[in-house]
């Protein structure tokens, strides 16, 4: 369970590793995380390489108002308010600009599943939401219908948004689905990409060290 403290830790940490990743670029991206009723998240306009603890700005998740802050959220605010009040399960949302990813959903297509740390950590697939002008309530709503049941999605021409019980988990899906991108569209060069069978992504699936290795991700902050 996170406090303010370590929600602060988690998101200048990770952060900066969205940064070193090419996950985004400048100020493109956003990240949140929940400590009880407030919402924490980048400041609108400062970029993941710049931002220290005081830019991850205080939302109450209740009445969407700033708390202990002259600045601005994220323009992209209210998709990451919209999951959390969905989905009581997740503590955490990662939304990056990763070209490979960009460039599958420029092209009107998703991530299949390919190799098993994509079921691992994103379960049987990953939803495609179809352009819709960034920042608006048309946005969030189209994200917050698709977070009902997954915790990956791509974004038409625009990116990822990945959720997480925490930052890390958060973090480790959005980079997973760019590098499920990144193998799709190579693999696809290369002669043509052999997507996983239902059978075979039912097979990992059910695989115990999968659910394992989901467990130690849970309980995991700084
Ligand atoms: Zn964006």
């Amino acid at each position: 369970m996170y406090n303010e403290s370590s929600v602060r830790k988690d998101l200048v940490f990770y952060g900066r590793k969205i940064e070193a990743k090419n996950l985004v670029v400048g100020p493109g991206g956003n990240t949140s995380a929940r400590a009880g009723d407030i919402v924490y998240i980048k400041a609108s306009g400062v970029a993941f390489e710049d931002a220290t603890a005081n830019d991850y700005i205080g939302i109450d998740l209740t009445t969407g108002k700033v708390v202990g802050s002259f600045k601005k959220p994220s323009c992209e605010i209210l998709m990451h308010l919209g999951c959390y009040a969905i989905r009581d399960d997740i503590a955490a949302v990662v939304h990056t600009h990763s070209p490979w990813a960009m460039a599958l959903a420029s092209s009107g297509q998703t991530v299949p599943p390919l190799f098993p740390d994509y079921i691992g950590l994103l379960g049987t697939e990953v939803p495609l939401i179809d352009y819709v002008v960034p920042a608006g309530k048309g946005l969030a709503d189209k994200v917050v219908e698709a977070a009902r049941k997954h915790n990956a999605m791509l974004l038409a021409n625009h990116g990822v948004v990945a959720l997480g019980t925490n930052v890390r988990e958060a973090y480790f899906r959005a980079l997973t689905v760019e590098v499920a991108a990144q193998v799709f569209v190579t693999s696809k060069i290369m002669g043509g990409a052999r997507v996983l069978t239902p059978e075979e992504v039912r097979e990992v699936d059910q695989l115990e060290a999968e659910d394992y290795r989901r467990e130690l991700l849970k309980g995991w902050s700084h």
